[in-house]
């Protein structure tokens, strides 16, 4: 069986959707066709006997809209206080659009902190494995209003890695604005190849993600490498794959050959938390 077959048999499925996948790129605003595809999409393969977790970003970007702000803001304070209007504005959405669905979902906000604390973060895990068991669909960002530049995740593809290992995932989707991980940046190349499969996160992988940037996303081709190499380490698997199409995640799992697929290969005495203490990006030596 061929590894993209083998992605059908996948039990518990985290999918990351940055902002850049959720706003309408030339006016900023929230693009609501492609929420309703999202939740569909998931309700979808949660009918299908997956248990799912969303990891959505968009909080700061959908709340400095709410506020009428000219552009993002630059400064901390700012940034918090748009995600806290933002976060509430897009579980809104998100809630109303999973109940049309029958579907429940429920929102869980984590801090850096909490993850590296052994206690605390036994306890995110019986939640989200509470809530897994109740049929629900977790929607998780990071909880920006405190967290602050020094402690913080800043980046949700990190953060979704974080929670692939945390909850036991077997794959993680990560959503974004591009096909894939290409071997050039393809906006400059036109000869860049789309790589379909990563076996070893080597130098010359990293290397082709350093160019590589997202339009919106705070982001980037680097924090999805290093999402990847969290996530793999872990046991999982990890797709990189075009949000331009939200159906592309059932296409995904139904072992279409789509995207980045990042094999997993299981470390011994895996621990994350040397990832976010040691090197943030990527692996040590
Ligand atoms: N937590 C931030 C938000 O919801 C997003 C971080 C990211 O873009 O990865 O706006």
């Amino acid at each position: 069986m061929s590894a993209r077959e083998k992605l059908k048999d996948k039990k518990r499925i985290v999918v990351k959707v940055g902002t850049s996948s959720l706003i309408h790129k030339k006016t900023g605003n929230i693009n609501l066709f492609r929420l309703e595809k999202l939740v569909r999409s998931l309700t979808d393969l949660h009918n299908s006997g997956k248990d799912v977790i969303l990891v959505s970003s968009g909080a700061i970007g959908v709340g400095f809209k709410a506020l009428g702000l000219p552009k993002r803001p630059q400064s901390l304070p700012m940034k918090q206080a748009c995600s806290a209007v933002g976060q509430g504005q897009l579980m809104m959405i998100y809630q109303k659009l999973f109940s049309e669905y029958n579907q429940g979902s429920a929102q869980i906000l984590i801090t850096k902190e909490t993850m590296l604390n052994d206690e605390r973060r036994y306890n995110a895990k019986n939640t989200f494995d509470e809530l897994l068991k109740l049929g629900v669909i977790p929607i998780v960002n990071e909880n920006d209003t405190v967290s602050t530049e020094e402690i913080e995740f800043g980046d949700n593809d990190t953060l979704s890695a974080v929670v692939t290992s945390v909850v036991g995932g077997d794959l993680l989707i990560l959503l974004t604005d591009i096909d894939g991980l290409y071997t050039d940046d393809p906006h400059k190349n036109p000869q860049a190849k789309l790589i379909s499969e990563v076996r070893v996160i080597d130098e010359k992988i990293e290397g082709m993600a350093k160019g590589a940037v997202t339009a919106v996303g705070t982001g980037g081709m680097s924090t999805k490498i290093a999402a990847a190499n969290i996530v793999t380490d872990a046991g999982a698997d990890m797709v990189i794959v075009n949000s331009d199409d939200l159906f592309n995640i059932n296409r995904v799992v139904s072992g279409e050959d789509i995207g980045t697929l990042f094999l997993a290969h299981k470390r011994e005495n895996f621990d994350f938390k040397q990832y976010l203490t040691e090197r943030p990006y990527f692996r040590k030596g």
